[in-house]
This record gives structure tokens, sequence and C-alpha cells, in this order.
């Protein structure tokens, strides 16, 4: 496993780069929010990645019959904590199934298009980073995942 300084929006650059034509394809409006200076967090930036495009890959199928489907990307620097949130406008997550969605081999997709093992590595691949991956309850319609990391500038 490697342990390197990276940038919170090079990874989700990334993650985003991978989903580019389906973003277009399907006529989802990308909302990023974060500041300039670069948010430093230490860890696999491939592992960081694969959370992302999780969590993005989530967002896209739960928009699939969503009028004018938004992804929201914000990442925030408060004291030393670095987090990171992936929000959609679908149909969100029911308080019945809050508690079951980390569960390996839940699922709500039809046989063939889910595992139900997403949220689940990506929870374990979070505390093995000395993060946390979370589910946000919202008032609002939609579903919003945080990530929380350390704040980790590189040394000088
Ligand atoms: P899979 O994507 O294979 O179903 P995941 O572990 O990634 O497995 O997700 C588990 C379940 O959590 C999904 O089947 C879905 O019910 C729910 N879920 C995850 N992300 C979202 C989202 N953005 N909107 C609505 N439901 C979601
Ligand atoms: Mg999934």
């Amino acid at each position: 496993e490697r342990q390197e300084t990276i940038s919170v929006q090079a990874c989700i650059e990334y993650a985003l780069r991978l989903f580019q034509s389906r973003l277009r394809e399907e006529r989802i409006h990308v909302e990023q929010q974060w500041p300039d200076d670069t948010l430093w967090v230490i860890g696999d930036l491939v592992r960081l990645e694969q959370v992302l495009v999780n969590l993005i890959g989530n967002a896209l199928h739960a928009m699939k019959e969503t009028p004018n489907p938004t992804l929201t990307l914000s990442a925030t620097l408060t004291g030393k904590q670095v987090t990171i949130s992936v929000m959609d406008n679908g149909p969100g997550i029911s308080e019945q199934h809050m508690a079951q969605i980390f569960e390996p081999f839940f699922t709500t997709k039809a046989p063939g298009s889910g595992l139900g093992l997403g949220l689940s590595i990506s929870s374990r691949i979070m505390d093995d980073l000395g993060g946390k991956l979370q589910v946000v309850k919202r008032e609002q319609s939609g579903a919003c995942f945080t990530i929380a990391l350390p704040y980790s500038p590189p040394a000088h």
C-alpha cells in the first residue's frame, strides 16, 4: 500500500475523468466546489480514487430517472480535517435502507447490475487510510456521502 502525499482536488479530477463520456451522454450537470489551495492528504491515490469512483457510480445510477440530474462534488478543510462530499439529486436512500447500505452484498439493484460490495469495500478502504466514509441524512431529495481524512500538507 502506497503512502504518498496526494491532492484531493487532483484525485477528484482523475475520478471524474473516468466518467467523462457517460456524464456527457447522460447529460449530468456537474457542480464542483473546493478551495484553490490544495487539500493534502496521505494515502494511496489509487485507493482513494477507487472510493470516489464507487460513490460517483452509485450517484449516476441513482439519477437515471431524475430530471436535471446534478452531481455535486465538494471538498473543504475544517480545522485539520478534509471532507469530500459526493451528492446527487436522485431519489435518495430510505430510512430503512440507511442502516444496511454499508453491509456487504446489500443492494437494491437488479441482479447483474450491482454486487452490493461498493460501499462496504469503500468503507474499509477509508478505515485503512485513517479516514471515514459516512452517509449524510438529508432533508432535500438525493443522497450525500462524505469522506473525512486528516489534512496532511507535505513537510518542507
Ligand atoms: P451496489 O452499487 O452494487 O448496489 P453499493 O454498496 O455501492 O452496492 O451500494 C449499496 C446500496 O446502497 C445500493 O444498492 C443502493 O440501494 C444504495 N445507494 C448507494 N448509493 C446511493 C445513492 N447515491 N442513491 C441512492 N441509493 C444509493
Ligand atoms: Mg455501488
